[in-house]
């Protein structure tokens, strides 16, 4: 095993790798930016490196700095966690070139499962069914002036539009590189075809450098199913079951479980899924941890939509219900280390539900929100999780991803954890930053989720017009509450949230602070 690894990112999820280590006896070294000088992950650390500025060429996309502050302070290997460098090849080859172990799959397989269509292609060819799509002989996409004006196409617009009348509409034009929901639009008539593969492009090359899209037919309403995998060097594959993960907001998840409702009473669905994911793996002798991601329509059909070659967001509710940290076996495997159980042996025990605590304003189209930290409470109990970064004093800024932690609940059966769930949001306070809290109860208190009644639209469907209800406390205690914090001598409020940071549930000064603002009557 490594005796000491560099964690190149930041937030939860390096507060994630930072604390498998401490339980493995492995030294950690962070990275972090001048804004992140005093965030949790770099406190945490054994060491920590200062690799630059906040801007908007980020600190922790600086590859160079990265391998160097590893070399620099004897690092056997780097953990990229997701995000930032997580799917970049170039750094994934820079880190094997600087003889350092990069946890995660090779740069081949990142580079490879990079392109959607040429992911696409590797799953056509071993029968995993895809999404019905079309990406030509180059996707340069369909130029805007020559349809629009309807003059003379070359073969490649006439190859676009037969393949377009073949699909039907709606369809959706795709980055290839995409990722994160850019460079993806959604296309109703052939009106609109131009325009948006035109934007579609832009987009794609301002985020990835590769203006390369592609056609995929738009699944009504469809379910997203992922499951999580996981390879050794030694050509062992597992899957370890499923995350549904169909609640979304502008395609991107909100909240995961497992196991998926429509999975739970489908067994056979489930296998021929988890086979396809194993397949799909084996397909790119995949190695490490990843995650293969398919879309389920209304007749239960499923079809390969991507696969994710780093640990994901959602990750916590497979260890729920597996029992396995995901993060170790990660770095068991990177160290050579052969996985020791099989399939059959795996199994799903309970239901995990993660709810993921967005700064964002989900009244006003989920805008991100920034802003201080002046109080935080998380959420403990029995069966309880925060995966988070976040101490009281942090500044949430623009320059990072809105996700500020992770919440996460194991239950026996699905309607216990959804009340479970439902608790521990009521606990969660932060004031400073408009937090998505508010929203995310409304929505697990919904009929359609309730039900299990997932489709990726659910939160477009019901919840446009979204506004928070009033709070129960007056404004004024809100004002008073975020005063005296203010006021208390800095010296004081740092010392608290040192003490507050600590993960003590029966720290006595953790209760003090423990007076609900807000929320009281809606128990
Ligand atoms: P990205 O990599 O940019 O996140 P994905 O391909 O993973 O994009 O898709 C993200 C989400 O977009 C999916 O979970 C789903 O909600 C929606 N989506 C993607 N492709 C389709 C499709 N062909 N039909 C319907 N919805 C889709």
């Amino acid at each position: 095993m490594f005796n000491k690894i560099l964690i190149a990112n930041r937030g939860e999820i390096a507060v994630r790798i930072i604390r498998a280590c401490q339980e493995m006896g492995i030294g950690t070294v962070a990275v972090y930016s001048e804004a992140d000088a005093a965030a949790l992950h770099t406190r945490l650390a054994d060491e920590a490196v200062l690799i630059g500025p906040p801007t908007a060429s980020d600190s922790y996309l600086r590859a160079d700095r990265i391998i160097e502050a590893a070399r620099q302070t004897g690092c056997e290997a780097i953990h990229p966690g997701y995000g930032f460098l997580a799917e970049n090849a170039d750094f994934a080859s820079a880190v094997a070139e600087a003889e350092l172990v990069f946890i995660g799959p090779s740069a081949e397989v990142i580079r490879l499962m990079g392109s959607k269509t040429a992911a696409r292609e590797v799953m056509q060819a071993v029968g995993v069914p895809v999404v019905p799509g079309y990406h030509g002989e180059e996707s340069r996409g369909l130029p805007a002036r020559s349809a629009r004006r309807g003059e003379r196409r070359g073969r490649g617009d006439q190859e676009w539009m037969a393949a377009v009348e073949a699909m039907g509409f709606p369809l959706l034009v795709k980055a290839v590189a995409g990722g994160g929901g850019k460079g993806m639009r959604l296309v109703r008539t052939a009106a609109e075809l131009p325009d948006a593969s035109q934007s579609a492009r832009r987009e794609a090359l301002h985020a990835f450098g590769d203006e390369q899209i592609y056609l995929e037919k738009y699944l009504s309403s469809p379910r997203h199913i992922e499951f999580q995998i996981l390879g050794d060097a030694h050509g062992n594959v597992v899957h370890l079951f499923e995350r549904e993960c169909s609640v979304q907001r502008r395609h991107q998840k909100i909240i995961e479980e497992t196991p998926s409702p429509l999975l739970a009473g489908d067994e056979s669905l489930r296998q021929r899924m988890g086979q396809a994911a194993v397949a799909a793996a084996r397909a790119v002798n995949y190695v490490n941890a990843g995650t293969v991601e398919f879309l389920v329509d209304a007749e239960y059909n499923f079809y390969f939509l991507e696969m994710n070659t780093r640990l994901q967001v959602e990750h916590p509710i497979t260890e729920l219900v597996t029992g396995l940290d995901l993060v170790k076996w990660q770095l068991r495997v990177a160290a050579g280390e052969a996985l020791p159980f099989e399939q059959a042996s795996l199994s799903q025990r309970g239901h995990a539900l993660e709810c993921r605590i967005y700064a964002e304003d989900a009244a006003h189209n989920f805008l991100p929100a920034t802003g201080q930290v002046l109080y935080l409470v998380e959420p403990v109990g029995p069966g309880i999780r925060v995966d988070s970064g976040l101490v009281p004093g942090d500044d949430v800024t623009p320059h990072y991803d809105p996700l500020l932690a992770k919440l996460i609940v194991l239950g026996e059966h699905r309607q216990e954890n959804i009340r479970k769930m439902m608790a521990a949001l009521r606990q969660y306070v932060i004031l400073g930053v408009t937090s998505n809290i508010s929203f995310l109860r409304d929505l697990l208190a919904h009929d359609a989720f309730q039900r299990g009644d997932l489709n990726t639209d659910l939160v477009e469907q019901y919840f446009n017009n979204w506004q928070p209800k009033r709070a129960s406390s007056p404004d004024l205690a809100l004002i008073v509450a975020a005063l005296a914090e203010l006021r208390e001598e800095p010296r004081a409020r740092e010392q608290r949230s040192a003490v507050m940071a600590g993960d003590d549930p029966y720290n006595p000064w953790r209760q003090l602070s423990n007076f609900r603002v807000g929320e009281a009557d809606q128990k």
